[in-house]
């Protein structure tokens, strides 16, 4: 099985792409996850991204393509699914990610839509900010989290309708209720063993 979660900052990605990845045996691959490593670790790659995270602005593409051509690569190597949770979030991510993933015949089965109003996820959000403390879960930098998603991100819905492989999930309700309908429509789409594609 191998989904791309589309979702705003605060929907639940994170917990739903870790229950995908369990119940598929598949890698949960958080593009987030990945960048805020790398700044922990102080990698060059970290240094060179550490403002875009705290700003809650965009890393550049040619940065995420290469993150997410290495996560690929080590998905085909292993069973060959994955769950990628946090890209694409550009247009032109979306476009070279097909490029890529068409390459290493690894083209996503799913385009798991999750969606909530921002009123919700700001709620959420800052909930969240008292117990974890991400630098970029402050009510200034989730503001901008929210307008970059509906000016770069959302417009990759309708590519993925056009597709045909869009699942819109609504996901503000109870995480347990979100995951159960998730977990029904991903197992109603999953790819028949030995499906060979291109
Ligand atoms: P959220 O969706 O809650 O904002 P993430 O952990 O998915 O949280 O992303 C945190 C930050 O990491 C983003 O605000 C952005 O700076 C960076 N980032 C993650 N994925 C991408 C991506 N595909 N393209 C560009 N930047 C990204």
């Amino acid at each position: 099985m191998r989904v791309v979660m589309i979702a705003p900052p605060g929907a639940g990605k994170g917990t739903q792409g870790g229950l995908i990845a369990a119940h598929f045996g598949i890698p949960h691959v958080a593009t987030g996850e990945l960048l805020r490593d790398h700044v922990a670790r102080r990698t060059d790659l970290g240094r060179s991204i550490e403002g875009h995270l705290d700003r809650g602005e965009l890393v550049p593409d040619d940065v995420m393509m290469d993150v997410v051509r290495m996560a690929f690569v080590d998905a085909k190597a292993g069973s060959g699914g994955y769950v990628l949770d946090g890209a694409p979030r550009t247009m032109d991510q979306a476009r070279a990610g097909y490029v890529i993933a068409r390459e290493l015949g690894m083209l996503a089965d799913v385009a798991l839509h999750l969606r909530a109003d921002d009123h919700e996820l700001m709620r959420r959000l800052l909930a969240r900010a008292d117990l974890e403390h991400r630098s970029d879960d402050t009510e200034r930098v989730i503001r901008k989290r929210l307008k970059v998603y509906h000016r770069m991100t959302h417009p990759l819905v309708a590519w993925y309708a056009q597709r045909g492989i869009l699942v819109p999930v609504d996901a503000m309700r109870p995480a347990e209720q979100v995951s159960r309908d998730i977990l029904a429509a991903l197992d109603a789409r999953r790819p028949l063993v030995g499906d060979v594609r291109e």
